[in-house]
């Protein structure tokens, strides 16, 4: 791993500011693996090498997070009741920020990518990819015999909008409920496709996001993607 002053890198990744490294030094709660001579903030380190209370750091190059986000959340940094408050408190004063491939609702659960790389975020939420969005919805009315066709058509027009929704599929579930794939993500969009159909939706669960599912993933919680995980295409 590069090279990295000690002080530069736990201020970047959000454990204290540059100035508490000394007096986390002088309360022996940095370790680093390795290093002779006697450690100071200005100490050129291995990342992988450093030890904060015992425990290895973060990772020191970019963060990459599957999300379960709960229902009443917002994918919003500056909201008392912020996704970001799941994560540890110390990722608030990382930098980069992190931030999610595309948005869900306050009150729509499921899937979201996280990251501080922005070009891999880029890859998974711009328009152009046309990344497979799968939900589980519950509606308030049986879902009209000709839903299929009319979503299937690519011709569905939103209020206020003037280009139609890409095609998507339906399967049914059961006569109110059913799993909606979107190739694209717009404000409320399946919110707003229901309501085009006459109907209304009750709740909404984002299950599977391009290649991504959630697994046994809990609400409110989150895991690291792994390498492989990372580099999948779209
Ligand atoms: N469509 C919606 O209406 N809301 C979401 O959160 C996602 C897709």
């Amino acid at each position: 791993a590069r090279q990295e002053r000690l002080d530069h890198l736990l201020s970047r990744l959000g454990y204290c500011s540059r100035s508490e490294v000394r007096d986390w030094l002088r309360e022996d709660r940095i370790q680093v693996a390795g290093v002779a001579d006697k450690l100071r903030s200005g100490s050129k380190v291995n990342p992988d090498q450093v030890r904060v209370d015992g425990e290895a750091i973060d990772p020191a190059g970019p963060l990459y997070l599957l999300y379960h986000k709960d229902l009443g959340t917002v994918c919003a940094h500056d909201d008392p009741r912020s996704i970001y408050d799941d994560l540890p408190m110390r990722w608030r004063y990382r930098r980069p920020v992190l931030s999610s491939a595309g948005r869900l609702d306050r009150d729509t659960s499921g899937l979201l990518l996280l990251s501080d790389d922005g070009q891999w975020l880029h890859r998974w939420s711009h328009a152009r990819h046309a990344i497979p969005r799968h939900y589980q919805v519950q509606l308030a009315e049986p879902l009209q015999d000709d839903a299929e066709q009319i979503l299937a058509s690519g011709k569905l027009l939103l209020e206020g909008e003037s280009v139609p929704c890409k095609a998507a599929q339906v399967q049914r579930l059961g006569e109110r409920e059913i799993r909606l794939t979107l190739q694209e993500g717009r404000y409320h969009e399946v919110r707003r496709m229901m309501a085009a159909l006459g109907n209304h939706v009750q709740t909404l669960h984002r299950e599977g996001f391009g290649p991504f599912t959630l697994g046994d993933l809990p609400p409110g919680t989150w895991r690291f993607l792994q390498e492989a995980e990372i580099q999948q295409e779209a």
